[in-house]
């Protein structure tokens, strides 16, 4: 028998129409250079309709790649919902990568059209000439005046974003089609090979959504004012537009002005609850309130993910009397797919360890240890290959053969163990791990302890090629301005923390360590450095 209840599709036209109707008093507000924008859910479903149907009156039809280069901003927010709401599918590009890499994705999706920032005027001008067969159009996200003069293949026309919707009414109604149609494609930052393509469905989006807005989760409330700072060009700025719009929060969107200083500011001054990012970001933020001695007065929690949270960031926010929920994911799982929150009967050490792991899965996710072709036993402490399964975690890449197995279980590349709780603690990515002698040493422990030195400001630990041992750890770091330490200063902080044998071999101090597109740290440039570092040194002996 079936249940008498009314079923329509989960779209993501929904959050936002829902919004606007039931949240009149919450505001997008954007810094944009030199000034502060605001605007309420009403006028931003508003610009997304005339949005809507310019796109419709030029020609973008249903299925058809749009894609974006922009910054987090209220015109992001409503490329957001124009362009999966009319039912075509918005391709959030990533500025920071080469321009190769751009190029590559925008040719991938064959992207139709393209917005994006002013700043982003000569990666247009890079990649536009390539793209003559599928690109029709660059909008960038400006008033008329501000146009850049670009020299473009005569097939691309070149509008400004403000005239593009001025020109429309918004009388426009959002058209309901199968919530599993896409919506949104993002393609990982492809570390090693291109670029490779998760293509998100409404169904996935809506549903991650509500998820994130769980009081175990990101737990976002009407009453909050929340900061993504993690970019709306990288995972659907972790699905923060969508949740926030679905409980009717404020956004505070922080644009180009990423720095400590900058981000501590808006905090004040716009009264922020919670915020977003991966810990580099706070990493700036906490080093400019060491210099200011700067307090929050609203900030509450932070999510922090994308890379593994070091202890020294939870003990420097919690003295601030803001609380660190730690996240794990991936572009292939929407990304969150993971929180930290207390469970019944932590206290103690066991909570404090809960706090510091990737957490548990949320409701509509499952995961599982892979280890040597079976199920691996939850008893945190044997590590394995996580997989997951769940609403919004992908099947395979766009344009690309499944990835997943025949019980639809998704290989992440991360490597870890669950405790008997079910919290996940993970200890590497498959391919950072140190393996060292047969015995598997986690580059993330060996991090966070790094980082806990007052002369550190970051560290890395690779594997580092060893004549007997395959690979032993090598600990990579940047020093604080001014600070010194030895290198046995620095390993000196292991004693007692690690097994002896996973304590690193040397210590290399750089000035600065690279980070990738997305602000993680980038193992693979060190690596490429460093490999070899411990071959016939006398650290190898
Ligand atoms: P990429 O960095 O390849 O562009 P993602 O942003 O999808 O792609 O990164 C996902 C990866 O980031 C995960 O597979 C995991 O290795 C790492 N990661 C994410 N969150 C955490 C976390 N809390 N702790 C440790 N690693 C994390």
């Amino acid at each position: 028998m079936r249940g008498l209840m009314q079923h329509a599709p989960l779209l993501i036209s929904d959050l936002i129409r829902h919004a606007a109707r039931h949240h009149p008093r919450a505001e997008i507000v954007a810094k944009l250079p030199g000034r502060i924008h605001r605007q309420s859910y009403r006028e931003t479903e508003h610009r997304a309709k005339q949005l809507a149907q310019a796109l419709t009156r030029l020609g973008v039809a249903f299925g058809d790649r749009v894609a974006t280069l922009g910054w987090n901003s209220h015109r992001h927010v409503e490329l957001y919902f124009a362009i999966s709401g009319m039912g075509a599918v918005v391709n959030t590009i990533n500025p920071r990568l080469a321009h190769d890499d751009i190029g590559y994705i925008a040719g991938h999706a064959e992207d139709r059209v393209i917005f994006a920032e002013l700043d982003f005027a000569p990666i247009i001008q890079a990649i536009a000439p390539n793209l003559a067969d599928t690109l029709n159009m660059v909008v960038f996200l400006c008033d008329a005046a501000e146009l850049p003069a670009l020299d473009l293949p005569s097939s691309v026309t070149v509008l400004a974003y403000e005239t593009l919707i001025a020109a429309e009414t918004g009388a426009y109604d959002w058209p309901s089609f199968d919530e599993n149609t896409a919506s949104a494609l993002c393609y990982t930052s492809g570390t090693t090979g291109k670029p490779k393509g998760v293509l998100y469905s409404h169904r996935s989006t809506v549903l991650q959504a509500m998820a994130v807005n769980a009081a175990d989760s990101c737990g976002l409330r009407a009453v909050d004012r929340v900061m993504p700072v993690v970019p709306m060009f990288h995972v659907n700025a972790w699905s923060l537009p969508y949740a926030a719009a679905a409980c009717g929060a404020s956004m505070v969107l922080p644009g180009r002005f990423l720095d400590g200083a900058s981000l501590y500011e808006l905090i004040e001054a716009e009264h922020v609850t919670v915020s977003a990012g991966v810990p580099t970001v706070w990493l700036g933020v906490l080093e400019n309130l060491r210099k200011t001695g700067g307090k929050f007065t609203s900030l509450y929690r932070l999510l922090i993910g994308g890379s593994a949270c070091p202890e020294a960031l939870f003990e420097a926010y919690g003295a601030l009397g803001v609380e660190i929920r730690h996240a794990w994911g991936m572009s292939e799982s929407s990304p969150v797919a993971s929180m930290a929150a207390p469970v019944p009967g932590d206290d103690g050490p066991s909570a404090h360890r809960h706090r510091l792991s990737q957490g548990r899965v949320l409701f509509g996710i499952d995961i599982r240890i892979m280890r040597e072709g079976a199920e691996a036993e939850w008893d945190g402490a044997t590590a394995g290959d996580f997989e997951l399964r769940g609403h919004w975690v992908a099947t395979g890449y766009y344009r690309m053969p499944p990835s997943v197995n025949a019980e639809g279980w998704f290989p992440t590349g991360d490597v870890g163990m669950i405790d008997p709780v079910g919290f996940v603690q993970l200890t590497d990515r498959s391919k950072d791990l140190i393996k060292s002698g047969g015995e598997w040493i986690s580059s993330i422990d060996l991090e966070n302890i790094a980082v806990a030195h007052p002369a550190v400001v970051e560290a890395a630990v690779i594997a580092a090629k060893h004549p007997k041992w395959d690979e032993r750890p090598l600990l990579i770091v940047a020093l604080r301005p001014g600070a010194t330490a030895t290198r046995d200063d620095l390993l000196g902080i292991y004693a007692g923390k690690v097994a002896k044998w996973a304590v690193p071999d040397d210590v290399v101090i750089v000035d600065e360590l690279p980070h990738g597109a997305t602000g993680k740290l980038l193992k693979t440039a060190l690596r490429a450095k460093f490999a070899d570092h411990l071959l016939g040194s006398k650290a190898a002996e």
